[in-house]
């Protein structure tokens, strides 16, 4: 998969996404992440990207003319127009589900606004999806376009290896992990559960998939309202309440 990233700060998003598992991918060829440096496309002689607010107001809005040029560079490169995310605390919030999805598209640009945003002509012209990490504002979209590249890059099959496997985790089918243990068997007067020591697989997959249950209620009963749950788990979560 091939991710193209417009924004003002390559080196930030290039740095920040060259090491461990994605940049394990990277090398191995599975992605590729392509910073273009928006300012790099404007006409204005002072390298200007940015100019104040009509109707006034604080700040400084990017202006079309280079995130447009920047944009289109892309598609000319790669031949056709593919979706486009503009990051921005005005879309809906990112989700796995989301993140799976997206992890099906050949190309994806994913656009990085700055300062109060971008002017809204060319986000109308070349945007198809809006979206937010999270109900705060940062300074940028480098962050959230990281965050987004990094969740959608485990969903590409070849990025996790077995040792990293994500098949198993938080929100799938609607339920957060249960909990993880490693050696050694006892740490500061606390042992690990011993059913992970009895080499019983379906008592291990059964004491896994109560606490699973149990964190969800625990910590997002919302979630667990979306999950697929039997009688025999609903009942159980009853007894334990
Ligand atoms: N004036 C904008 C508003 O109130 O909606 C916020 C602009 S913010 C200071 C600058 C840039 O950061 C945005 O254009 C967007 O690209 C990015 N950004 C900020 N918060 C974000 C969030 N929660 N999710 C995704 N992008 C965000």
């Amino acid at each position: 998969m091939r991710f193209h990233i417009l924004t003002l700060f390559p080196e930030m998003v290039e740095q920040g996404l060259n090491t461990s598992i994605i940049g394990r991918a990277v090398n191995k060829g599975l992605l590729s992440i392509h910073a273009v440096n928006i300012r790099d496309y404007t006409v204005d002689r002072h390298k200007k990207v940015d100019d104040y607010p009509y109707g006034g107001g604080a700040g400084m809005v990017m202006q079309a003319q280079p995130v447009y040029d920047a944009w289109e560079s892309i598609v000319e490169e790669i031949g056709y127009t593919p979706r486009t995310v503009y990051l921005t605390p005005q879309g809906p919030t990112f989700t796995q589900t989301m993140a799976k999805n997206y992890a099906k598209e050949k190309d994806l640009i994913l656009l990085c606004g700055h300062y109060e945003g971008i002017d809204e002509r060319v986000l109308e012209e070349i945007v198809t999806d809006y979206v937010s990490i999270g109900d705060y504002v940062l300074t940028g979209g480098e962050l959230p376009a990281m965050v987004m590249v990094d969740a959608i890059s485990r969903m590409v099959p070849g990025v996790l290896t077995n040792e990293d496997s994500g098949s198993t985790e938080s929100f799938e089918g609607n339920l957060l992990e249960y909990p993880q243990y490693s050696r050694p068997e006892e740490w500061n007067g606390k042992k690990v559960p011993p059913i992970l020591l009895s080499g019983d697989h379906k008592k291990v997959d059964e004491w896994r998939r109560e606490q699973a249950i149990l964190r969800t209620k625990e910590r997002r009963p919302d979630l667990l309202k979306k999950a697929e749950l039997t009688e025999k788990e609903r009942a159980r979560i009853e007894e334990l309440a």
